[in-house]
């Protein structure tokens, strides 16, 4: 059991990648918040996961909320004591070329991945640093965290947003012991990307299936998706990591897409 009885918060984690890593996490025996917009999904995953035998709250928390954010995180402490993980996922995603990119989805998209990413970091950092066992913070970064795409200058912008403040929290964190790192993933079948393939279609003038084989999957090794258990064990490496010696990196979870 790679994270025995740590208290493991994930935002976004009523589906998609952020519930695998749930998931995956309760298996290695830690304790999961499912922290979500969406209570209802967050409920019926916490129950998943204590159905099975695993520890498990849900708390509804919009990321993009100081004072939900920080009424959840106490919620946790209430109940757990503290926050020894965070994975800071939650994310949506917002196609338009940039010249009709409407500013309120701009602001929209950059509230999502960074604010949400700022406000749960500041609001568990210092649980870490109470603790005296230290921690670690993970972000889901993106493939778009080092490379661009057409119609996506608002994710773009704000997963490449992520390596920074990942590098920041891990020079600031390691005299507290708290590490800090990013997940990039390729493109994952979640509603996230089954979504867009519509949109993509339309805005590109191409049809659904060369969005998928001409776009998503073109340099992928295998012509493969990432799935969400790629990057669920991507996770637990770091989450489960016993020193520093990680700390600061992102790490490529896309079946070749994209190579360092
Ligand atoms: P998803 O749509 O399946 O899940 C996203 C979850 O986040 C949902 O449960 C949703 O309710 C929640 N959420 C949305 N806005 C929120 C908010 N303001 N506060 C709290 N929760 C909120 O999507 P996914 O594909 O699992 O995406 C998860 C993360 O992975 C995102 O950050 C996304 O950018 C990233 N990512 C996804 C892919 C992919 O191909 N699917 C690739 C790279 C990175």
């Amino acid at each position: 059991m790679k994270l025995q009885d740590k208290v493991c918060l994930v935002t976004g984690a009523a589906s998609g990648i952020g519930k695998e890593i749930a998931l995956t996490f309760a298996r290695e025996g830690g304790r999961v918040v499912i922290a979500d917009l969406n209570r209802a999904a967050a409920q019926a995953a916490a129950s998943e996961i204590t159905g099975s035998g695993g520890a498990a709250m849900a708390v509804t928390m919009d990321v993009t909320d100081e004072a939900q954010v920080n009424a959840a995180v106490a919620e946790v402490v209430a109940a757990w004591g503290g926050v020894d993980v965070l994975v800071s996922n939650a994310g949506i995603q917002i196609v338009h070329p940039i010249e009709d990119f409407p500013f309120a989805d701009w602001k929209k998209m950059l509230a999502i991945h960074l604010d949400g990413a700022f406000l749960t970091t500041r609001a568990c950092v210092p649980l870490m640093q109470k603790s005296g066992r230290g921690g670690t913070v993970i972000y889901m970064g993106s493939v778009h965290s080092k490379e661009a795409s057409v119609l996506k200058s608002a994710y773009v912008t704000a997963k490449h947003g992520l390596i920074g403040l990942c590098k920041t929290v891990a020079k600031e964190g390691g005299k507290h012991g708290i590490r800090a790192n990013v997940i990039c993933p390729g493109f994952v079948r979640t509603t996230l990307v089954d979504k867009q393939i519509p949109e993509q279609a339309q805005a590109l003038g191409i049809s659904e299936d060369d969005v998928v084989q001409k776009v998503m999957l073109k340099d992928a090794v295998d012509g493969e998706f990432t799935t969400v258990q790629d990057v669920a064990q991507a996770a637990l490496l770091f989450a489960g990591f016993e020193s520093n010696a990680l700390t600061g990196q992102s790490l490529v979870v896309s079946h070749g897409w994209f190579m360092q």
